[in-house]
């Protein structure tokens, strides 16, 4: 279906082939790029002068931020109210840890339960907006969830695939919004082969990790959220547990978007960005320290933060120019440790994170302890996820 951008607020002009910067119609249903099978970028048109006073304030939801969002008719939204998350102060753990500005940014308290619902409202906002009938995905939980909600609201089919050892409420939820559920045996790699085999007709839209261009746009106004709800002063640190990375590339992109428009004042330095990956699957860290030339081969093994289980992120050379960029690092976190970080966290602060959030916290404490991080620096922890769904893999270990 073609798309005519006229009498939309929508900035949207092109979008971009991430490795070779080929353009592509962003009027067009695309998934890769055509030259390089590469992730694409929405491009905007960012030279015409856009105050902040375009920011919905009656929205309290992401899509505040339409005007540099991809949807060109607000008919086609798709939403359950995801977005403007809380940003908490964590006192009594900066008191312990002696820092001057630790915060942190609860996704948990998204729809569906995890930031992955500002991907999937805006990926399943555009399929229904190019006349898409269904879609599929390779999913550790989270991902799964929100696509089988927004699916459902949009009354789109939802086929969901995800490995046998997810935790059962990813899988229930799934099954209550209508979705049908194929599970796999291995890890989310496995399962995104088993999506190419499923779909090999195409017949559904493949809503993996950057194999569509607009999961990243959602994932993008974290960015705007952090800027504006700390006043436009934006943390020195900011730190975030990747898998495929979306969320990563997609704060980085809105960082720059809003140095570009103007938002940021032009001396404010962009935070550094920090990659957290667990131990037992860091392919970004095994390429970032230069023992493997990508992660292309890289073996991982199942970890208690289901969502950091990506041996072969799509999108690694993109986060890679992002701590590259950003002057950022890459630490991975052990199983034991996301434990701790739970119950820091839990009998701390009252928060009761995914361990994915906990390892971030974790990671935290790590870059103290290296000196990386100064006890004196504004740092923002980005919490993915809400604890309650990892029960199977959590239930008994809260007591040391
Ligand atoms: C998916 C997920 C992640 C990783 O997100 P990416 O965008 O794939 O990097 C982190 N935490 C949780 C809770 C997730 O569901
Ligand atoms: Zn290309």
């Amino acid at each position: 279906m073609k798309l005519v951008a006229s009498e939309s607020l929508s900035r949207l002009v092109a979008l971009h082939c991430s490795a070779c910067g080929a353009e592509h119609s962003a009027f067009d249903l695309q998934r890769v790029s055509i030259c390089c099978s590469l992730p694409l970028v929405a491009d905007y048109d960012l030279h015409e002068p856009l105050s902040r006073d375009v920011i919905d304030q009656a929205d309290t939801s992401m899509w505040r931020y339409g005007a540099l969002l991809p949807l060109l008719h607000h008919e086609n939204k798709v939403t359950l109210g995801e977005g403007m998350t809380p940003v908490l102060n964590l006192p009594r753990l900066a008191a312990r840890y002696e820092l001057s500005s630790l915060r942190l940014k609860d996704e948990g308290q998204n729809p569906t339960g995890s930031f992955k619902a500002r991907g999937l409202s805006m990926a399943i906002s555009k399929a229904k907006e190019l006349g898409v009938d269904g879609c599929i995905i390779p999913t550790a939980g989270n991902a799964g969830v929100a696509m089988a909600a927004y699916c459902a609201r949009a009354g789109l089919r939802a086929v969901v695939v995800m490995p046998r050892h997810t935790p059962q409420a990813f899988k229930e939820e799934c099954y209550w919004y209508g979705a049908e559920v194929e599970l796999v045996d291995g890890l989310i790699s496995d399962c995104g082969a088993r999506v190419r085999q499923r779909n090999a007709d195409g017949a559904l839209l493949d809503i993996s990790t950057l194999k569509e261009p607009y999961r990243l746009e959602g994932k993008k106004t974290m960015g705007y959220e952090i800027a504006e709800q700390l006043n436009w002063q934006l943390p020195d640190v900011l730190l975030y547990p990747a898998g495929g990375g979306t969320g990563l590339i997609g704060i980085w992109k809105a960082f720059k978007e809003m140095q570009a428009l103007g938002w940021l004042a032009p001396e404010t330095p962009l935070p550094r960005m920090v990659a957290v990956q667990a131990k037992n699957c860091c392919p970004l860290l095994e390429t970032y320290a230069g023992r493997q030339p990508n992660c292309h081969s890289y073996q991982g093994s199942a970890t208690l933060a289901n969502g950091l289980a990506v041996p072969h992120p799509l999108g690694e050379a993109m986060m890679l120019r992002v701590l590259r960029e950003s002057r950022g690092t890459v630490v991975s976190v052990s199983e034991e440790d996301m434990l701790a970080g739970m119950r820091d966290l839990g009998q701390q602060e009252g928060l009761f994170v995914a361990p994915e959030g906990a390892a971030v916290w974790m990671a935290t404490r790590h870059l103290l302890a290296t000196g990386w991080l100064h006890r004196d620096e504004k740092i923002l922890l980005l919490n993915t996820g809400n604890g309650q769904k990892y029960m199977d893999n959590v239930a008994g270990r809260a007591a040391r």
